[in-house]
């Protein structure tokens, strides 16, 4: 499934470039990342739609996008003793940021929350990235942003001078021009995020 997820997070990337980031239709329905990943491993439609039914009352309930990195509280943790400022710059579909992480018992690690169906800008767009940078009162140069989506993330924000790094535990992205990490923890054991 993360497999499945990583490529489908690639492709998706890839075919924004093509299409000049204009999102396909499909990509305007709810769940529409986990429909791609589903139809990838061959489920057919009908199926699809059924589990996607589930989905969405789960959804209802807790939100579905609570699995955390096990490294990723711990390392949270040093990096705020290490006096770094941390923020999430996330797109949603529907403005429940604050209930993922909350979910994923996450949430009091950030100083800043931008939730892209709140703000009004979605990522590869610069303005969501400019947004969180003037609320943080920090120069792009100043800031690293660490995220999956090669396309998405990384590529975006290094292209407004943020240090973009890609995290790629499959090894996914050979290509990449950015940093690469295979794990969170090399965020505290190397030196990535000291950027001047
Ligand atoms: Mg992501």
């Amino acid at each position: 499934m993360g497999r499945a997820f990583g490529e489908m997070l690639r492709a998706v990337g890839s075919e924004m470039q093509r299409e000049g980031f204009v999102p396909a239709d499909d990509m305007k329905r709810p769940h529409w990342t986990f429909r791609r990943m589903y139809g990838a491993l061959g489920m057919d439609e009908l199926t699809c739609e059924s589990l996607v039914l589930h989905l969405d009352a789960a959804h209802l309930e807790r939100h579905l996008w609570c699995g955390v990195d096990s490294q990723a509280p711990r390392v949270l943790d040093e990096l705020k003793r290490q006096g770094l400022l941390l923020a999430v710059v996330s797109n949603t579909e529907d403005g429940r940021l604050i209930d993922s992480l909350d979910a994923s018992g996450i949430r009091d690690s950030f100083d800043l929350l931008v939730d892209s169906h709140l703000v009004g800008h979605r990522k590869p767009d610069e303005a969501i990235f400019r947004f969180a940078l003037e609320r943080l009162e920090l120069e792009a140069d100043e800031a690293a942003y660490v995220g999956d989506s090669y396309v998405h993330d990384a590529l975006a924000a290094g292209a407004i001078g943020m240090r973009g790094i890609l995290l790629d535990p499959l090894d996914l992205h050979p290509e990449s021009v950015c940093p690469r990490i295979g794990s969170l923890n090399e965020l505290v054991e190397r030196v990535w995020l000291r950027t001047r």
